[in-house]
């Protein structure tokens, strides 16, 4: 029996045991997806160690881990693949000989997605990354805009980062985007690192700013407040942005609304959901995910 599940807080209305039962299904083994609610940390870390005990244990055989734990979580793991040690948030934990290993699937998951959605983005780029003159045109010259630094915006800054993107990173707190340019500036080549600039998230640090992809990485226009809207209210979107929300829970954000008023193309996150989930489930299992079996539990 596969025993798998999500740590996160408050987990309301996640797609992730439906898409995992749909793969597991189709690939014929026996298993379970269940969700773990666990509260902020400190509150919450009693449940937690005893939960990661069973994964060390053998009793768990995989978790993924979404909000609030993608950073919180990683005292607690034993060893960090390298591309979850250079984004510093995890979303994938399996046991290997004892010991509690920590991956990020949402990295490659949001690329692999943004490849699909938008023609002219850049590859997948490989770990480890390739140098500037294999990586190719990629997304050279053009501007991302990411709102949000936590563990999905560093996900995303990342992987665009990587693959030639200028990135612009805005959070509420500048403390937060200046901790996570520092972190992916050491991480890059030296030759990408001036790539990564940062802003504040509010009609003054956004406004005039050009961007060819605008990512929403908080969760302002989740359910319960689908209306929410992470750009300011008077501020116009950049006027050439294709929009990428990672929120999948209303279909239709505040943000993607008034993209598609303004005209822009846009896209909500049910992509990157489906992309990081197979990739998860084929980091525990070591076999091929398909991935039409996973769309339609996300759709239907
Ligand atoms: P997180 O680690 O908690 O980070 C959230 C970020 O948003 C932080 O920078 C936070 O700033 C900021 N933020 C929160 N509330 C805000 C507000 N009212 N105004 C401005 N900024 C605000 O969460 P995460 O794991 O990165 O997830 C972020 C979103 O991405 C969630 O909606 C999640 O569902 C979605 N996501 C989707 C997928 C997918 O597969 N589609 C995968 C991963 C994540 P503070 O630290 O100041 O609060």
């Amino acid at each position: 029996m596969i025993s798998l599940g999500l740590i996160g807080y408050p987990l309301i209305g996640s797609l992730s045991p439906r898409l995992h039962a749909a793969a597991l299904l189709e690939l014929g083994l026996p298993g379970e997806y269940q969700l773990y609610p666990i509260p902020p940390l400190p509150e919450g870390e009693p449940t937690l160690r005893a939960l990661l005990g069973r994964l060390r244990a053998g009793e768990l055989y995989g978790l993924n881990v979404t909000v609030p734990h993608k950073q919180a979580v990683l005292p607690h793991l034993d060893e960090l693949t390298p591309l979850a040690q250079h984004i510093g948030a995890v979303n994938t934990i399996y046991a290997r000989r004892g010991r509690l290993v920590g991956d990020n699937t949402d990295a490659p998951g949001f690329l692999s997605d943004l490849r699909r959605v938008m023609e002219s983005a850049p590859p997948l780029t490989p770990w480890p990354p390739l140098s500037t003159e294999e990586r190719g045109p990629g997304g050279e010259g053009r501007t991302a805009l990411v709102l949000g630094a936590g563990g999905a915006g560093r996900a995303a800054a990342f992987v665009l980062a990587l693959a030639g993107w200028q990135v612009r990173i805005a959070a509420r707190r500048l403390v937060q985007a200046d901790s996570l340019a520092a972190d992916l500036r050491a991480a890059l080549d030296a030759r990408v690192a001036g790539r990564v600039t940062v802003t504040t998230l509010d009609q003054a640090g956004l406004a005039g700013q050009a961007a060819h992809l605008l990512v929403n990485a908080t969760p302002v226009g989740m359910i319960p407040r689908p209306d929410a809207c992470p750009w300011p209210e008077d501020l116009p979107l950049p006027p050439e942005a294709f929009v990428y929300d990672l929120i999948y829970k209303p279909s239709e954000t505040g943000l993607l609304r008034r993209a598609r008023q303004a005209g822009l193309p846009a896209v909500n996150g049910l992509g990157m959901l489906v992309e990081q989930a197979a990739l998860a489930l084929e980091t525990w299992i070591g076999r091929p995910v398909p991935r039409p079996a996973l769309w339609q539990a996300a759709i239907g």
